[in-house]
């Protein structure tokens, strides 16, 4: 094995390397630094990065990262459980919600769908955004995709596979400059595209 006959300083800043935004430098003035730090210090990263695979799971209803059955927002009384606001990834909620305005329920697909990278509906959480509008009880399905090609297709994959059941679907308002990923997206445009959404 390759992890085997390189020591442990070159497979930990191999391993920062794989990182997005941290290239090899960085990676080995990570290392250093760990090196010099505290064993205490480094135990408690070590065990900060277990926790966040063993006990962080997607929410039982939203699909949100939890590590309860069901996310802090799908067990709080005061959302609006007849708006559902889709998104893609967990960080565009997180986005949304530091918005503020925002005061209905989540569903994160994990993804958008993507052809040529082989990301077909089967990969995202479709079945179980159709299982809760089947339930009932869900008014209004809000389509937060990214504002772009893919995400828009997405949102239009969406609309047909819950068009049967008669919610009312709508898009966030193109506030949004076109191609703007959510989660860089400022907390007044976000609040804007929310109120400004349309039906799809
Ligand atoms: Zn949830």
């Amino acid at each position: 094995m390759a992890t085997e006959s390189i020591g442990a300083i070159a497979v930990l800043i191999r391993e920062f390397s794989k990182l997005p935004g941290i290239g090899p430098k960085t990676a080995e003035r990570l290392t250093h630094h760990l090196l010099a730090a505290e064993r205490q210090t480094v135990l408690a990263l070590a065990d900060a990065l277990r926790a966040i695979k063993e006990n962080v799971h997607p929410c039982g209803q939203c699909y949100n990262l939890t590590e309860g059955e069901l996310c802090s927002l799908c067990a709080d009384p005061r959302r609006d459980a007849s708006v559902i606001c889709v998104v893609e990834q967990p960080r565009d909620l997180a986005a949304l919600e530091r918005a503020g305005s925002y005061r209905g329920l989540y569903h994160v697909l994990h993804g958008r769908l993507a052809p040529l990278d082989n990301i077909g509906p089967e990969q995202l959480t479709i079945d179980g955004l159709v299982r809760r509008v089947q339930k009932g009880g869900v008014q209004e399905i809000i389509m937060a995709t990214n504002p772009t090609l893919e995400g828009d297709g997405t949102a239009l994959f969406l609309a047909n596979v819950l068009a049967p059941t008669g919610v009312r679907i709508t898009r966030l308002a193109r506030g949004l400059p076109s191609g703007s990923v959510l989660e860089f997206a400022n907390n007044q445009m976000l609040a804007d595209a929310l109120e400004g959404r349309r039906t799809f």
